[in-house]
């Protein structure tokens, strides 16, 4: 399968402000890297805060046309850009697969029909606002409640899902009629520009939607700062959420902060074990391990703890790292040399404590398919054992094909742990006792819990998390919320000079 299909579309430039791809006026350039070999995809000038000017004047500009655009309006466009996301799926497939390294199948069957059906979810939800019920609550007014868009959208995105990601913060965005200007990560910006490019395609009005692509302290932050952005909207690490927090609440705009996780993986005595094991494998592995969700730690209760880790270090066994473009691939390399190196760090240490390396813990050499894998940024799935609930391995983001198993005794000492890191993005429990299901649903503190299974997400359900994973919904009619704000209108319908709240002020004086 042809590798790099990115061509010369980016000519132009790789920043998209009004409707156009144009170059970056910044003094450094960036190369996009194939992870799996290294080769450059793309080379792309970077944004100066000039061009951030720029974007947020093309942002401000189209905001009065856009937002005054009826419901229906912004539905019919996003209900074409579905259609051209659906015609141009191969297309994103092959440079998300190539920006990322991730396996094409994963870019195929989840990257790209999760965008799809998000944009078409957002086609429905544009026309869909909620409110409370007009009335006369006081006896002598109307009042009603106007929802409406908030303005610029800054917003930033991180490099493990770039495609999902931009859809996850243009698509609600603007279909409450808000404008945005996206950056996303330096690592993986081209399908970020051609989802722009795709809004335009289908008709959405210039500068509603304008990509940056630039570092994050400088475009970053002069995007988050700047006092024409009316919110911000950001998907990364908890340590850059707080920075970007401190700096928005400076000009007191709102926030909406997505951040790491660590995600507990509950299996108590009478789950089904080939379920949980299934599950575990694909919850940890998915996307490189590169997931904000992914199955971080297991906790296994005593009597299933050995069968359980045999038989996921089996399966890690299994999975076939290769050439991220050979459909046979499970996993694909990391997404950059320095992230694989961040990855073999944790192990390295974990390993130094005396940590069990039940499985992997290596940069392999060769391939399923053949591959040289040295060329990449490939690392083993990796399974560790015998280390404690404090140790950097159990409490700190890896972001990497690493599962850290735990056994536990009491149901309560499993879901104490489980909650015991300072993230709460995602969860799952693994039971077949429904008692058991109803209390951990409601005792881990998440904004997620699955039952029985971990990673599947949906349109119609909102992401987003608890404690230091932040907050904010990401998909879902409570993302659309989010991006408008919410305007009481109270009218008096007595026609009176003197209203009887007046005798605060004027006492039993008559008129
Ligand atoms: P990151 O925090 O390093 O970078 C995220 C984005 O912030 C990038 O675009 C980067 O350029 C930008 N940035 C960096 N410094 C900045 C600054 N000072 N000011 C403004 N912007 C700045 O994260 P990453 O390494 O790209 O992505 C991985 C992280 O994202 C993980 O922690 C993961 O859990 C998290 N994530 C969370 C979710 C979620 O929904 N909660 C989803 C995906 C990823």
């Amino acid at each position: 399968m042809t590798r790099n299909t990115v061509g010369s579309r980016f000519d132009a430039g790789a920043q998209y402000l009004a409707g156009a791809l144009r170059e970056g006026t910044g003094t450094e350039t960036f190369d996009v890297v194939d992870p799996s070999d290294g080769s450059l995809v793309q080379r792309v000038r970077l944004a100066s805060t000039a061009d951030v000017d720029d974007a947020v004047a093309a942002a401000r500009a189209a905001f009065p046309a856009w937002s005054n655009a009826t419901p229906g309006t912004r539905s019919d466009a996003l209900t074409r850009l579905a259609g051209i996301l659906a015609e141009r799926a191969d297309d994103f497939a092959r440079v998300e697969s190539a920006q990322t390294g991730k396996p094409i199948k994963l870019s195929t069957e989840f990257d790209v029909p999760g965008t799809i059906d998000n944009t078409a979810f957002f086609a429905g939800a544009a026309r869909n606002l909620e409110g409370k019920a007009t009335g006369e609550f006081s006896g002598d007014h109307t009042s009603s409640i106007r929802r409406e868009p908030i303005g610029v959208v800054g917003s930033i995105s991180p490099w493990n899902y770039p495609l999902q990601m931009a859809g996850w913060k243009i698509l609600p965005a603007i279909a409450a009629g808000n404008t945005i200007v996206l950056k996303p990560a330096e690592l993986t910006p081209l399908t970020s520009l051609m989802f722009a490019q795709a809004c335009t395609d289908a008709g959405i009005p210039d500068g509603v939607v304008n990509v940056v692509t630039g570092a994050g302290r400088t475009a970053g932050e002069h995007l988050v700062s700047h006092p024409d952005v009316s919110m911000v909207s950001f998907t990364g690490s908890t340590g850059v959420g707080k920075r970007v927090g401190e700096l928005a609440v400076q000009s007191v705009k709102r926030t909406h902060l997505e951040l790491g996780g660590k995600a507990p993986f509950v299996v108590f005595d009478d789950a089904d074990l080939d379920a949980a094991v299934n599950g575990a494998v694909a919850a940890a592995l998915i996307n490189t391990g590169q997931d904000c969700t992914a199955a971080t730690r297991a906790y296994v209760q005593r009597p299933l703890y050995d069968a359980f880790v045999a038989g996921v270090a089996e399966l890690f066994e299994q999975v076939r790292l290769g050439d991220p473009f050979n459909p046979q691939t499970d996993l694909g390399p990391l997404v950059s040399f320095r992230q694989r190196d961040s990855v073999a760090g944790f192990v390295e240490r974990a390993r130094g404590y005396g940590a069990t390396i039940a499985a992997g813990g290596y940069a392999p050499e060769k391939g399923h398919d053949g591959t040289d894998l040295t060329l990449g940024a490939y690392y083993r799935p990796t399974l560790i054992t015998g280390i404690a609930q404090d140790a950097e391995v159990v409490q700190s983001e890896i972001f990497g094909p690493v599962l850290v198993v735990l056994p536990f005794d009491s149901d309560e000492q499993g879901l104490r742990l489980a909650n015991d890191t300072p993230y709460g993005l995602a969860a799952s429990a693994w039971t077949r006792d429904v008692y058991r299901s109803l209390r951990a649903t409601r005792e881990i503190k998440a904004g997620c819990v699955w039952v029985n299974d971990h990673i599947p997400i949906i349109s119609e359900m909102p992401h987003g998390g608890y404690k230091a994973s932040g907050y904010g919904k990401d998909m879902s009619q409570y993302s659309l919320d989010e991006y408008t704000q919410v305007k009481h209108v109270m009218q008096d319908i007595t026609a009176v000079a003197r209203k009887d709240w007046h005798r605060t002020i004027f006492g039993d004086r008559e008129q």
